[in-house]
């Protein structure tokens, strides 16, 4: 394909409510939107969300990486199977960065063709079935603090039509957490999946007991129970816990599978495309998780409507429709940048449009016009 135009767009969405991770309270998500046009006005669109605890580039390098991308591109052939591009080594350790690139240059490919991206995907790789999906499963997120109040979110969460929420756990203390995971499970009922996500809080010994206690509220899997560099913890928790054991922070490399898989640390693996240098490296990872036996799970890495677009078509590309994912983004920004991810009755639709099926505000485009 030869490129016209490139433009790296910084933005900063503001989180409706700050969200909560190991290392603080995040206000607002930082990320940079790459926008490549073809001499036809084909636009397509790919977002860096870089998340330096989970492994990427900061902030500055994926912006820094990405201008050099914009100031690179126009008037030249970019092929997706070369990247990074010649001359661009930056983005060999820059994943956020690669994922923008490799993302953009998957929308401008499927916005020529005018299809869905996702089935762009599908038919690239290997990995998947081979026909891509036209609806996700999702699940819901409790955040409810409160037991009564969790409790109602829970019911309300079924009402919708949801097939798995997931809980934070990981509380000050156990007894907090085992009431916590009684309120949703009473609000759910006994039908709908009930998951959750430790982010790494537990030692190994510490993990046993409070997997043992919530064990009587059914878990389908429980995320990152101990830390992400602790392989071992993990598998020795896999198999000798009542529940299934997930890693999502240990995942967020590449090579960070590979040793997982290896090492047959998890029964659930969560995938982040964002993270991992773009959808097609998240499904080959994935199809060497499915060939281990693992479980898949997408997932979003709160990025733009962009970035969580994209997320959504790597999923639907994987094809596999028993599995509910966490792509969710509606509501989590004050202002996004096009239509994030919205569910309905469980479930979210592929908006049908070529591409990610989403348009930058114009202004957007303007306001941050030029070459980056
Ligand atoms: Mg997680």
């Amino acid at each position: 394909m030869r490129i016209a135009a490139a433009r790296a767009i910084p933005v900063r969405l503001r989180f409706t409510r700050p969200v909560r991770t190991a290392v603080g309270d995040f206000v607002e998500r930082p990320s940079v939107l790459l926008a490549l046009s073809d001499a036809e006005g084909f636009t397509g669109l790919g977002e860096a969300a870089p998340w330096p605890g989970f492994g990427t580039e900061n902030l500055a390098d994926a912006l820094a990486a990405l201008r050099e991308v914009a100031a690179m591109l126009p008037g030249s052939e970019a092929e997706l199977d070369r990247l990074p591009p010649p001359g661009i080594d930056r983005l060999r350790d820059a994943p956020a960065a690669r994922a923008a690139l490799e993302g953009a240059l998957l929308d401008l490919e499927a916005r020529r063709q005018g299809r869905p991206m996702a089935d762009c995907l599908a038919s690239r790789s290997a990995a998947g079935t081979g026909d891509a999906l036209r609806v996700v499963a999702v699940n819901a997120l409790l955040i409810e603090r409160d037991p009564n109040v969790l409790r109602e979110e829970a019911a309300l969460a079924r009402a919708r039509g949801y097939r798995a929420a997931k809980l934070k756990l990981g509380a000050e203390t156990l007894a907090e957490d085992v009431a916590r995971a009684a309120a949703a499970r009473a609000g759910l009922g006994p039908d709908v999946a009930l998951r959750g996500d430790a982010n790494g809080a537990w030692s190994v010994e510490k993990a046993r007991e409070a997997l043992a206690a919530l064990a009587e509220f059914q878990f389908d899997y429980v995320e990152q129970p101990v830390a992400a560099a602790d392989f071992a913890g993990l598998a020795s928790l896999r198999g000798r816990a009542p529940v299934r054991i997930a890693a999502d922070e240990s995942v967020a490399t590449g090579h960070g599978a590979t040793r997982l898989i290896e090492a047959a640390a998890a029964d659930v693996l969560v995938l982040k495309p964002a993270m991992l240098g773009g959808a097609a490296q998240a499904l080959e990872i994935a199809a060497r998780a499915r060939r281990a036996g693992c479980e898949v799970v997408f997932s979003h890495a709160f990025e733009s409507a962009v970035g969580a677009q994209h997320a959504l078509h790597c999923a639907a590309a994987w094809g596999d429709t028993t599995t509910v994912h966490g792509l969710e983004t509606a509501g989590l920004f004050v202002e996004d940048v096009g239509q994030p991810v919205e569910s309905s009755g469980g479930f979210v639709g592929l908006s049908g449009g070529p591409g990610i099926g989403i348009d930058l505000d114009r202004a957007l485009l303007r306001e941050t016009g030029g070459a980056g």
